[in-house]
């Protein structure tokens, strides 16, 4: 996907020769509804602090994809819009992190989706020394059925294109590798109300969750502006991180 050149190396590279020692890693966590646009602010903040995107989503269309035993056991829950069992993405995501691109830091995309699974990330994290901060991307639910019928994927490399505010350079053709993109199965309408449904029964309260165990959290408007935009306000809100903090959390 096309992302705005930023005027800066990433914050990562601009801190790796600090000399404080400190290694805490940093846990990006970016939730919102389907459609919040997490992934899109995903790209921009690995760009800027060069640490990887966890998105279980991806990782688990993968599998679906691949045909593996666990893609098998989760396809029909997926197209229906409904998640899959809280045991199976901790397990994938824990393995994950465990890998030594993850050392200094990541961003958790469409994780934790349950209290269940913030209960245990919370967990993990917290014996790991990790710092959290969650991003929570608020968007009208209009807004997000108005920009998941224009959204359209890459069967192929599976790179996200939208007709309002990402297009390709070829209507209809993937940028990176030429195929001809699709409407994604979970996309059609039918199916991203129940996605919105089960993002109210059980993910809304992973935000009380956030509140009641002290975990640092900003909260953005996501209807309103580009994504561009938006980032700048991340940008803001992590600011004092960036400053203060980052050079201790993600530098080396
Ligand atoms: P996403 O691309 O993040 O919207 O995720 C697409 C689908 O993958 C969801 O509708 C769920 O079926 C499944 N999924 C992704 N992340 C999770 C999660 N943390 N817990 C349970 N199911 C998930």
């Amino acid at each position: 996907m096309a992302l705005p050149e930023l005027e800066s190396a990433p914050v990562a590279a601009r801190t790796q020769n600090c000399s404080d020692g400190g290694r805490r890693p940093l846990a990006i966590v970016l939730f919102g509804s389907p459609g919040s646009g997490k992934g899109t602010q995903s790209k921009f903040l690995v760009r800027w602090l060069g640490i990887p995107q966890i998105s279980t989503g991806d990782m688990l269309r993968e599998h679906v994809r691949n045909g593996t035993a666990i893609g098998t056991s989760i396809a029909a829950r997926m197209k229906a819009g409904e998640l899959v069992p809280d045991r199976l993405v901790n397990e994938l995501v824990f393995e994950r992190l465990s890998r030594p691109d993850c050392e200094r830091g990541f961003i958790l995309d469409g994780y934790p989706r349950t209290p269940e699974q913030a209960a245990e990330m919370k967990r993990a994290l917290g014996a790991s020394g990790t710092t959290e901060v969650v991003i929570h991307l608020l968007v009208d639910y209009n807004v997000i059925i108005a920009r998941m019928a224009g959204r359209r994927v890459c069967p192929k490399c599976g790179t996200l294109y939208n007709a309002i505010s990402n297009r390709p350079a070829k209507e209809g053709v993937c940028d990176l590798d030429g195929e001809t993109l699709v409407v994604r199965e979970d996309d059609r309408p039918e199916v991203v109300r129940a996605r919105l449904n089960e993002y109210e029964a059980l993910t809304r309260p992973v935000i009380d969750f956030f509140r009641r165990s002290g975990v640092k959290m900003f909260e953005e408007n996501a209807s309103d502006y580009t994504p561009q935009e938006i980032f700048e306000k991340i940008r803001v809100d992590l600011a004092d991180l960036t400053e203060r903090g980052l050079t201790e959390l993600v530098g080396k």
